[in-house]
């Protein structure tokens, strides 16, 4: 699921994952899987330390090789909590986001922010119906549990 983008105007540098957290989460994030985590770690303590003080983060599994004298804390393998997670995801988005590179060289600026937006909307669909489709039969589950309790509350015989 992408949750949002945004059009980098210089190339990616801690600064990018420091602006959009700061500026589009109302509170940072517990968690934090990023290539270039150890840089951006002291980019972001640096700026706003009171924001970022209860994220925790981790290089993902296929960069972390590349950061050679790294803090071994920064390895998400180290961590048996983060084993299921696919660290892959930012590559696997960037992979899909590709598609469209060639077809936004085209385009004016608001008209690339659009494509891009209803490519990602089109790319979270699956994912969106299958969420509504949770929610229903959580729905639909508590339901059953309140007649469930009314029945047990209702005076017997009637
Ligand atoms: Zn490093």
């Amino acid at each position: 699921m992408i949750w949002g983008f945004f059009f980098m105007q210089r190339h990616e540098s801690p600064r990018t994952p420091f602006h959009m957290f700061y500026n589009r989460f109302p509170t940072a994030p517990a968690n934090i899987i990023f290539d270039n985590w150890c840089n951006t770690h002291k980019y972001m303590f640096a700026r706003e330390p009171s924001f970022f003080k209860y994220t925790r983060g981790y290089i993902d599994k296929l960069h972390f090789c590349n950061h050679c004298g790294c803090q071994i804390a920064y390895d998400m393998r180290q961590f048996t909590n983060l084993n299921g997670v696919n660290s892959q995801v930012c590559e696997q988005c960037n992979s899909l986001l590709k598609r469209v590179v060639m077809q936004i060289r085209y385009m004016r600026a608001d008209s690339a922010m659009e494509y891009v937006r209803a490519f990602i909307e089109n790319l979270n669909e699956p994912r969106l119906l299958e969420l509504e489709k949770e929610m229903a039969n959580e729905q639909a589950f508590s339901e059953s549990l309140v007649e469930l309790g009314n029945e047990l509350d209702a005076p017997s015989g009637s």
